[in-house]
């Protein structure tokens, strides 16, 4: 399964988050404005629409082994 991440070392903590706005999926968490964004990856679903509008490049895609508990059409 390809899903995205946010990579904590190269997230600027912007005060506008380009990819959680992108993301249609709402799968970008941030719990407070102080604290870098992060990607629930229950909620991606690996469309990496959110990987070009990151200036400072800190989205990844990350192949992830599936572990069984996501349902037909994931
Ligand atoms: S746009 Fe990129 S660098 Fe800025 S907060 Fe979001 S993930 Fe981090
Ligand atoms: S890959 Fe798609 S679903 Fe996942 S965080 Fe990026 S825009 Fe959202």
């Amino acid at each position: 399964m390809k899903r995205a991440m946010i990579d904590p070392v190269k997230c600027a903590n912007c005060p506008t988050c380009l990819v959680e706005e992108k993301c249609q999926e709402n799968a970008v968490i941030r719990e407070e404005v102080i604290d870098k964004p992060w990607i629930d990856f229950y909620h991606c679903r690996g469309c990496m629409k959110c990987k070009t509008v990151c200036e400072h490049n800190a989205v990844i895609e990350e192949i992830k082994p599936c572990d069984g508990k996501f349902a037909a059409g994931w």
